[in-house]
């Protein structure tokens, strides 16, 4: 579980990013994040994933506090909360498998389990068959993909998906939104970020909008209203 209680963020300079944000997200839910550039959205994430630390309030992450988390207790959120991005941030030199098997290896996980584990997430994102493939060979759905594949190798309780189709055509677009839609079918709590108004309103799902640093919408099947 996500909650946000009393949550403010002002930046140095005196930008507030966030002004006293309520917000709970249950185990598995799926919700979608909108409103208008510089609302607030990257910072919610940013909070979430203590890139950031709140000017005001507590956020909880399966419980606990991290807002006032040590350096020692990050490892923590990290392997809880997987992220991907708009620009797919993969390395370029490596080939599909690679870019998972070397995400791993940053992490110390053993030989064995990589070699089991890499195949497993692939198969779970539909590149299976392009594991030997390089970003440049794929097209930017599938980029995606792997950065998704990348995403789930610690198993995370929560996704986040901060404007993950901004770089794609409709038709990609539309097949990463189903892919994101099948990981939280499968169990995984998921945080879609994005201004893709169509997508919104064929997902029917809970839409969280931000706008001026305050959720001013929250609804269960909601729409992109902004
Ligand atoms: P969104 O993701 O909805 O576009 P952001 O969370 O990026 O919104 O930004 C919210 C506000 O905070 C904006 O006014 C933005 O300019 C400001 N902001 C974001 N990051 C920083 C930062 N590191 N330093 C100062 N101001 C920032």
């Amino acid at each position: 579980m996500i909650k946000l209680e009393g949550v403010s963020k002002i930046y140095p300079g005196g930008i507030v990013a966030l002004r006293k944000v309520d917000l709970e997200i249950a185990p598995k839910e799926f919700v979608t994040l909108v409103g208008p550039s510089g609302a607030g959205k990257s910072t919610l994430i940013k909070l979430i994933i203590r890139e950031e630390t709140p000017t005001e309030g507590k956020i909880y992450v399966g419980g606990k506090d991290i807002s006032t988390f040590k350096p020692w207790e990050l490892p923590y959120l990290r392997r809880r909360v997987g992220i991907v991005f708009q620009d797919f941030k993969l390395l370029r030199e490596k080939t599909a498998y690679e870019n998972v098997a070397f995400a791993m290896e940053m992490c110390g996980l053993p030989t064995s389990q990589i070699m089991e584990d890499v195949p497993n997430v692939l198969k779970i994102v539909g590149l299976l068959d392009k594991a030997h493939h390089f970003p440049h060979q794929l097209s930017g759905g599938e980029q995606q993909r792997i950065a998704l594949a990348r995403a789930l190798i610690h198993r995370p309780d929560i996704l986040i998906a901060d404007e993950p189709t901004g770089n794609l055509d409709p038709i990609n677009a539309w097949e990463i939104i189903q892919l994101l839609i099948k990981i939280n079918e499968l169990g995984t709590t998921l945080i879609l970020a994005t201004h893709n108004k169509e997508m919104v309103n064929l997902i029917k799902k809970r839409v969280v909008t931000i706008k001026e640093g305050q959720i001013v919408r929250d609804e269960e099947e909601g729409q992109y209203i902004i």
